[in-house]
């Protein structure tokens, strides 16, 4: 089996999460995706500001209708800060003939070498970057230590979890950032209404 695997935040999950698994999927002909909410990130400072339950949910509901499209909640419940090289580790042994590829954008991708065990984490998995920004970096970048890195068509959709965060707090429009069924769900939760730093 060929197995995405998607790990993030998902503070809220939006629609630039969905493209990059959509092109993913096409482009590397995935068999399936398992969207990993972490529990806390190691290069990002502070908690994520939805508890772990609202971001499991949200995710769930922008899952809903894809049948291999799967939540997959190892890392909150292993709690702490969640390594992508454990949740691989533990993927590997659970799945010894599925072939793994790891979805990131590329401001994780820039960031790559800072990972933890970043060696290991490119035997077990490829990587998969996708563009989020029109800028003039070059792409696709190279990563001189592997040659284990599909970089997707450049198609960004410049939308983030800390923007449509920003913008709620902020009382300006952001609905249209992420999924319907995600939108329902902050207003019902009341969610991100309070600007918090980090
Ligand atoms: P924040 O704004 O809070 O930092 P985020 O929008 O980057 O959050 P994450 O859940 O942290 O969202 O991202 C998970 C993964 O998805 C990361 O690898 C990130 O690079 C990638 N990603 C997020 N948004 C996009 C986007 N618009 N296009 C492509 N990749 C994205």
């Amino acid at each position: 089996m060929r197995t995405g695997v998607f790990g993030g935040t998902f503070d809220p999950p939006h629609k630039g999460h969905a493209r990059l698994a959509r092109m993913a999927e096409r482009a590397c002909a995935l068999d399936q995706i398992l969207f990993i909410p972490c529990a806390r990130q190691p290069l990002k400072a502070g908690h994520p500001e939805a508890s772990a339950a609202h971001r499991c949910a949200m995710l769930a509901l922008s899952l809903d209708g894809k049948a291999n499209w799967l939540l997959d909640t190892r890392e909150v419940e292993r709690r702490g800060i969640s390594y992508t090289v454990s949740t691989l580790e533990s993927l590997r042994l659970e799945r010894p003939d599925d072939t793994f590829f790891l979805l990131l954008g590329e401001d994780s991708f820039d960031n790559f070498a800072r990972w933890r065990q970043p060696r290991r984490i490119i035997e077990i998995a490829t990587l998969v970057v996708a563009k989020r920004t029109q800028n003039n970096k070059k792409w696709p970048a190279t990563l001189a230590w592997s040659d284990s890195t599909i970089f997707l068509r450049p198609r960004p959709l410049d939308v983030s979890s800390s923007g449509v965060r920003a913008r709620i707090a902020a009382g300006r429009p952001w609905e249209s950032m992420v999924l319907p069924a995600v939108a329902r769900y902050i207003n019902r939760q009341g969610l991100y209404k309070q600007r918090r730093s980090g």
